[in-house]
């Protein structure tokens, strides 16, 4: 085979596949995010995020329209179809987080935590017995060793900014 080989296979993309993605490791971690942004970056109740090392993703296809939705957080979207596809925030300067289900086979990424379960909407019934964090989470943190917040040492501007 070529050196076209060793480019990884796409493992999700948009709605209308103008872009599409490949991941080269596995992901940090996997969660529901609950917040007001995500729900409407989404315009679905819950948003779920499947964290990766930024190095690890790479896009291909359409360039990425971009969007600040708070200071220091970086969302982008498919320019065509308007699909979302990732958020990065210089709170975790080092990951990219993806949309769970912009993946081919979201299967594989179950999330094990919620984030900011304080906006979860009160008609939203969860009943799993999963980690339920008011704000953001610890567990996101232990990607990176230079931060040690915990659920209540957060900036509230911070715990606004997913
Ligand atoms: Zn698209
Ligand atoms: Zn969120």
């Amino acid at each position: 085979m070529t050196a076209v080989a060793a480019v990884e296979a796409d493992v999700g993309g948009c709605l209308c596949g103008a872009v599409r993605f490949s991941v080269a490791a596995e992901p940090i971690w996997s969660a529901y995010c609950h917040c007001n942004s995500c729900r409407h970056a989404t315009g679905s109740p819950v948003a779920a995020f499947v964290g990766f090392n930024q190095e690890s993703v790479h896009f291909r296809g359409d360039a990425r329209r971009l969007f600040s939705s708070s200071p220091g957080v970086e969302r982008s979207y498919c320019a065509t179809c308007g699909s979302p596809l990732s958020y990065r925030s210089v709170r975790w300067p080092n990951e990219i987080h993806l949309y769970t289900s912009t993946f081919d086979h979201p299967i594989a990424y179950p999330p094990t935590f919620h984030v900011h379960w304080a906006e979860k909407l009160p008609w939203l019934v969860i009943t799993d017995s999963l980690p339920k964090h008011d704000h953001a989470s610890s567990h996101m943190d232990a990607a990176d060793a230079s931060l040690s917040l915990s659920d209540t040492g957060v900036p509230v501007d911070l715990q606004t900014a997913k």
